[in-house]
């Protein structure tokens, strides 16, 4: 089981993620946008954090993620799709004004039908390409959670006018790889309140199932 914790993050308000398995205390921490507010709840909590996590390369998502990694020693791992926007980082900081940022070094891919764990919590990796080609989620079965990033959010979806972005893609990711997941999963969003797989099913005004 995963306890998950949020922290909102840059800017672009984007909320990070904290899974924590129930069972050992282990951490990982999952879409880091921002160093020094993630560092602070890992310290106020006393999470013991073993890796870093990203859903996709969007700079919202994985600015702080150098500083942190460097500040934990712990391992990142990234969708291998993504590597154009990785790379692109300190550019993408640019344009939007944020100063100088570094690009995080990933120590492993992360791909569907990987074996992850959280501690002992088994995470369940799945490819939803659409709003970046690399784009994957995070489901624990057990906990009834998935980490959803920016492919679906309460009442609305990902946009997909970004570089490689596509809707015929986010479409079918939407369908096929999250209204698939039983009707009570929460959804845990990059931005925005938490929701569940049948809401967004039912009444989702851009995807339904
Ligand atoms: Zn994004």
């Amino acid at each position: 089981m995963l306890e998950i914790h949020t922290v909102q993050v840059t800017p672009f308000v984007q909320n990070c993620t904290l899974l924590v398995c129930s069972k050992t205390g282990r951490a990982a921490i999952c879409d880091c946008g921002e160093a020094a507010p993630v560092l602070a709840k890992v310290a106020e909590m006393g999470f013991e954090v073993e890796k870093i996590l990203a859903t996709h390369g969007h700079l919202d998502h994985i600015s702080g993620t150098a500083e942190v990694k460097k500040a934990l020693g712990v391992p990142f791992f990234f969708p291998p799709g993504d590597e154009f926007l990785r790379v692109s980082l300190p550019q993408q900081a640019d344009l939007y004004g944020w100063g100088r940022v570094e690009s995080p070094e990933p120590d492993g891919d992360l791909h569907e039908g990987m074996a992850l764990k959280v501690g002992e919590t088994p995470l369940e990796v799945l490819h939803c390409p659409g709003h970046t080609p690399g784009h994957v989620v995070f489901h624990d079965a057990e906990s009834e959670a998935v980490i959803v990033g920016d492919v679906l959010f309460q009442g609305s979806v990902g946009r997909t006018d970004f570089p490689r972005g596509s809707w015929e893609d986010l479409q079918q990711s939407i369908r096929t790889k999250l209204y698939t997941l039983p009707g009570q999963t929460l959804c845990h969003c990059g931005h925005g309140p938490t929701t569940s797989i049948s809401r967004e099913a039912d009444s989702n005004p851009f995807v339904r199932a």
